[in-house]
């Protein structure tokens, strides 16, 4: 099959690799229709994580269902499915308390002795293929397979979004805390900080702010309602404080992650978690979903190798804020979500801004990595 390797910094290509195929009963095989390249592809890409070449990318897949494994009883052949970029068990002692992204059995403990959490093509979290490609093995295929409504074919950039950043932005906004009504301001208006701006609207919160300083994303964050606020021209944090009453938003969200950088494009792996810390109110909620690694093989700050930041922790005591962090349990939300863009309340295909086929992929990495004016999110398609 066809398939988006990883050969090194900011080198993909599209190569065959051995087909995917059904390893164990519980497994099913999913042809992959729609596959985003995710913000989280792109800390891979440039060669921040510890991703290894040859490795095949992809977590945010969907597709329809040609193969099912002897265990499999619930997904059948022809199923239209949205795939949780989390490989989850359904029986551990996370799974069954929601935390899938901490599933214990897929864990791969070569990274930590007490490791929990698997995802497909992602670094450090096990030895699975992705689906950037036109085969996916979906291990305990009933638990992991979202099956889709009729309108799935027509509607696959909609429900594509269901396999990670439509999840993510809404659980960045739980770890928050946010209740209708209040404040929410997000670092990021990626995919993801988009998307928690679309939650934060359908959750009825009644100011929604959103920091970045390109303007085509910022344009987008408008055409949903949000206040678009441009840190190129101005402190961030002074201009949530004006928005505020000089009080803080009640909520905030991190959706940029360790390679956070000022408009310069000057790293600073610190930079939206004190801003978060100072444009947050006291006794504020903050959402942590932008990723952060334990180990950065080029780190621009050295401390950052260790994945250490310098953290303004004494007032973020002080104001008695509360953090949330970690990858989203895809699974905890994502048949609400679905049903959300099935009654026409949601629609998260609204960043889309390319549909290319799988063999653009390298291209489409260099623009989307470069945050090329009007490449706000990316779906490489394979012909149904
Ligand atoms: P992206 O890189 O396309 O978007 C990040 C945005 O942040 C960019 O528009 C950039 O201009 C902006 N930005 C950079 N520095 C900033 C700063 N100091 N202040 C404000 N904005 C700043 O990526 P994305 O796809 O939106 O993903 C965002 C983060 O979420 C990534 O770290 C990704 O790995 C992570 N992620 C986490 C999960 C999870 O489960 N926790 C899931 C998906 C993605
Ligand atoms: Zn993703």
């Amino acid at each position: 099959m066809k398939a988006v390797v990883y050969n090194g910094p900011r080198d993909v290509a599209v190569q065959n690799v051995p087909d995917a195929v059904i390893e164990k009963p519980s497994d099913v095989l999913v042809r992959i229709t729609s596959t985003n390249i995710c913000g989280s592809d792109l800390h891979m890409y440039e060669g921040r994580t510890d991703f290894q070449p040859g490795g095949v990318f992809g977590h945010e897949n969907l597709g329809q269902v040609i193969e099912v494994g002897g265990a499999v009883d619930r997904v059948k052949v022809g199923d239209w499915v949205a795939v949780p970029f989390n490989i989850g068990c359904g029986f551990c002692r996370n799974c069954e308390r929601g935390l899938s992204a901490f599933c214990l059995t897929t864990a791969d403990r070569s990274v930590f002795p007490n490791m929990a959490g698997a995802a497909y093509g992602f670094a450090g979290m096990g030895p699975y293929r992705g689906g950037q490609a036109e085969l996916l093995r979906v291990p305990y295929g009933d638990y992991n397979c979202l099956k889709l409504p009729p309108d799935a074919q027509e509607r696959q950039d909609d429900y594509v979004m269901l396999a990670d950043i439509f999840p993510t932005g809404w659980h960045c906004t739980e770890l928050a805390g946010l209740r209708p009504g209040e404040t929410i301001v997000i670092y990021g208006a990626g995919p993801v900080g988009l998307m928690a701006a679309h939650s934060a609207m359908i959750r009825g919160a009644a100011k929604v702010m959103v920091v970045d300083r390109h303007p085509d994303r910022l344009r987008l964050a408008e055409s949903i309602g949000a206040i678009a606020i441009d840190d190129s021209k101005g402190s961030p944090v002074d201009q949530v404080l004006q928005l505020t009453n000089g009080e803080g938003a009640d909520r905030g969200c991190e959706c940029v992650g360790y390679q956070a950088h000022d408009p310069q494009g000057q790293e600073h792996p610190n930079m939206t978690m004190n801003d978060l810390v100072n444009s947050v109110k006291f006794t504020g909620g903050i959402g942590v979903v932008g990723v952060f690694v334990p180990q950065d093989p080029a780190p621009q700050d050295p401390l950052y190798a260790q994945g250490e930041i310098v953290f303004d922790y004494g007032l973020c005591w002080f104001k008695g804020q509360t953090i949330g962090t970690g990858q989203c349990n895809v699974k905890a939300y994502n048949r609400q979500l679905r049903d959300l863009i099935f009654a026409g309340r949601a629609k998260p295909s609204f960043i889309v801004s390319h549909a290319l086929a799988l063999d653009e992929a390298p291209a489409a990495y260099k623009h989307f990595d470069a945050r090329d004016d009007g490449w706000t999110k990316v779906v490489l398609k394979n012909a149904a």
